[in-house]
């Protein structure tokens, strides 16, 4: 059943408050290509989580809601287990799933917000694991074709928070299931990444168990990440930026106390938070568009902003840094 001017509010973390003209959900597959045959040759508007767009005005597309939900194991051995997820499932309830079956590769990225479907697109990451390290296909339905094709992990060009589907095959696709490889037994232990380990230390654990990790990570980012729920956010706006080592030579004598990632001789990562901050923003507000003031990466929703305030304040942040520290930064966020 298509719905008519149904408010997105409630279907994006922002809390943005825009009108879908058109509205459906799916709750299959037949009922997905069943769709798209009766509504040829439009241009849809994937809705899963919401938690990783920013909408700045109404949605003229025919706006799908995902809700096709399934976990099934479809292969082990003694060591590794192969588990495909239908796209509409909660990531953090999935990853809560493998754990509780002591499956191991996920719970570095636990509690970040969406759906499984949407893991590709992004290459999520947090904590020094990438979905891209235990991602091994996921199937997609052309739009077109009505086919469903199959995306090895190579075939998604994985990048940092980039892929595949977010290049030249943007739009082309909806991801309905993905298969993740897992372990069965000793687990690779991933703590050395922010503050991971000291966490675990102060509960007095010296050799964590993947539940363990998970604990830890869910209780690192529920203190400083502010929960969608009671203030509307997209996670980390902008990417981190990769600078050239000419132009980190130049700012790191500026800047000596500057944090950076070198990935390899050329090319250093600079966290965004950390420019953003210095040059002052944390914390700014205007109108209800404002920066969170414990994480300068997050934009924030105080109440009533409107997408196109906070897509201002986040321009008005990146012309900032580029005059400050002459590098661009990137949202890592979909505006719409
Ligand atoms: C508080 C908070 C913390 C966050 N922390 C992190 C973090 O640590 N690491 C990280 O990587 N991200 C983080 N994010 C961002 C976000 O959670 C991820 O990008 C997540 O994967 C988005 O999933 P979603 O289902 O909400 O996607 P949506 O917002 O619903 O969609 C995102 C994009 O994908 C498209 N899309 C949706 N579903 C499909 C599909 N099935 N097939 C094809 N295209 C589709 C949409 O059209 C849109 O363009 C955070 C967000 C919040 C709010």
């Amino acid at each position: 059943m298509i719905q008519e001017n149904i408010s997105l509010k409630p279907y994006n973390t922002f809390g943005l408050d825009v009108q879908a003209k058109r509205f459906t959900q799916v709750n299959s597959l037949l009922e997905l290509r069943n769709l798209i045959q009766t509504y040829p040759n439009e241009p849809y508007f994937i809705l899963s989580g919401g938690s990783n767009m920013l909408l700045t005005r109404d949605v003229e597309q025919l706006v799908i809601k995902l809700n096709i939900k399934g976990i099934e194991v479809i292969k082990e051995d003694e060591d590794f287990v192969w588990v495909e997820s239908q796209a509409s499932e909660v990531w953090h309830d999935f990853v809560q799933w493998t754990l509780a079956r002591d499956y191991g590769g996920l719970e570095n990225l636990s509690l970040i917000p969406g759906h499984v479907g949407t893991t590709p697109v992004q290459n999520i990451g947090a904590y020094g694991v990438e979905i891209k390290d235990t991602m091994i296909s996921c199937k997609a339905l052309h739009i077109k074709t009505l086919e469903i094709e199959e995306f090895s992990n190579a075939a998604c060009q994985f990048d940092y928070r980039e892929s595949i589907f977010k290049k030249e095959a943007k739009d082309q696709y909806i991801i309905l299931s993905v298969v993740y490889k897992l372990t069965k037994k000793n687990h690779a232990i991933h703590t050395n990444y922010g503050v991971i380990n000291s966490e675990l230390e102060s509960w007095g654990i010296t050799t964590p168990t993947i539940q363990d990790v998970s604990r830890a990570v869910i209780a690192i980012r529920s203190s400083k990440l502010p929960n969608p729920a009671e203030l509307g956010n997209s996670g980390s706006f902008f990417k981190n930026p990769i600078v050239s080592k000419e132009l980190f030579d130049l700012l790191q004598k500026k800047y000596p106390a500057m944090p950076f990632y070198s990935l390899d001789e050329n090319h250093i990562k600079i966290p965004a938070g950390w420019l953003i901050e210095t040059s002052g923003y944390k914390g700014y507000r205007i109108g209800d568009a404002g920066v969170h003031s414990k994480q300068a990466l997050v934009l924030v929703n105080y109440g009533h902003a409107q997408g196109i305030e906070l897509k201002k304040l986040a321009e008005t942040i990146q012309n900032e840094i580029f005059t400050i520290f002459n590098i661009h930064l990137e949202a890592e966020v979909n505006i719409f």
